[in-house]
């Protein structure tokens, strides 16, 4: 059924009425009643709301220090390249023990690499300067990610965080395969998404001058070559086919909770029509849902894309740290405000993405309209 919502009208100033017909949850057309405190006061006051926040957080990245800024992330993203040359080395043993440590620790170390670094770098978080940020995204994401950095630019900063959660735009659907059945879409088929970059990166190559064409084919080719040849001639392995299938398994590692969490934290929150979309501040907090804190997790993928996804998404130059550090602030002016601050664990989105498939995954989102702050 197509779902529709409706505009109702608060009993209140500062209260916002959402209403939305067939909603499962909301039997016989019910109306959802979101507070919204602090939008009293009209337009000028919704515009204050996020000028009043991004003055707490400007304050306090300028009062933090390099380190706390770039450096603790910058770091990690070395360590993790520093783990490359023991892994190839445990790869080489005969021992299952010492092999399969090998293994995970190119898998933990790729992960870092190529999710929380690409995912940093195509936000310019690793730089202060443009040209060395550009080298940071096109070594990340073509390099160590396998994409292309026009196109991962363009999806992930000029449409996903520009349009967040607005339907047709930055609505997560590029994220929805609706013929899979669910357990072949959360549990096995995120385990071919170092095959599939690749090859999406070739289809988003379409409109680039030459220039960028050959620069990404060969960027690309040398992150898998370089890897591929490390494995022969340092780890030893005899056959090619055994080296791609240790690729394989190294990148395909952390990619089922990849796919997760990119779905858990905006689907099935409120969608937003392109032509009434809400302030910024009333879209994101609405729109985005932070995973709780889980150091695997946030390790591999960064606060910014677990536990500090709110907070990313209303402050997307900051570095993973830096979310960190504005989080408490963050999350008390909102609730002071009695404005959404979404946060739920991994395994209660798993399974409500579970449960709700086919309503989450398959079916057309429907709008959310939140009426009094538009
Ligand atoms: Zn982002």
């Amino acid at each position: 059924m197509q779902n529709e919502w409706r505009e109702g009208r608060g009993e209140s100033r500062g209260e916002m009425l959402v209403r939305r017909k067939g909603d499962p949850e909301l039997s016989g057309g019910a109306e959802m009643k979101i507070k919204a405190g602090g939008t009293g006061g009209g337009e000028l006051e919704k515009e204050t709301l996020m000028m009043e926040l991004n003055k707490l957080v400007q304050k306090m990245v300028k009062e933090s220090s390099w380190w706390e800024r770039r450096g603790l992330d910058c770091s990690i993203l070395a360590a993790a390249f520093l783990c490359l040359p023991p892994a190839f080395l445990l790869l080489s043993s005969s021992h299952v023990v010492w092999f399969s440590v090998g293994m995970l620790l190119m898998a933990v170390a790729h992960g870092v690499i190529a999710f929380k670094g690409t995912h940093l770098a195509s936000h310019g978080a690793l730089s202060e300067s443009p040209a060395w940020g550009q080298f940071w995204a096109v070594f990340f994401i073509e390099v160590c990610g396998s994409f292309s950095a026009p196109a991962g630019i363009q999806g992930h900063i000029k449409m996903h965080h520009a349009h967040t959660n607005v339907i047709g735009l930055g609505d997560s659907s590029v994220w929805k395969v609706p013929f899979l059945p669910r357990t072949v879409y959360l549990f096995f088929a995120p385990l071919a998404v170092p095959v599939i970059t690749p090859l999406v990166a070739l289809g988003h190559l379409k409109g680039l001058s030459l220039a960028h064409v050959v620069r990404t084919v060969l960027m690309v080719a040398l992150g898998l070559y370089s890897q591929y040849w490390l494995l022969i001639h340092v780890s030893g392995f005899e056959s090619p086919l055994s080296a791609l299938l240790c690729m394989l398994v190294c990148r395909a590692m952390f990619s089922v909770p990849y796919i997760h969490i990119n779905i858990f934290q905006h689907i099935g929150l409120p969608m937003f029509s392109p032509t009434r979309r809400p302030k910024r501040i009333y879209q994101m907090t609405h729109g985005v849902l932070n995973l709780r804190r889980n150091p695997l997790l946030d390790w591999i993928f960064g606060h910014s894309l677990i536990n500090c996804h709110v907070e990313h998404h209303l402050f997307p130059f900051l570095s993973d740290n830096m979310c960190l550090k504005v989080k408490p602030v963050v999350s008390k002016y909102l609730l002071d405000k009695k404005l959404p601050y979404q946060e739920d664990s991994y395994f209660s989105r798993l399974g409500l993405f579970f449960h709700k498939y086919q309503e989450l995954m398959v079916f057309a989102p429907p709008i959310t309209e939140l009426v009094g702050v538009q």
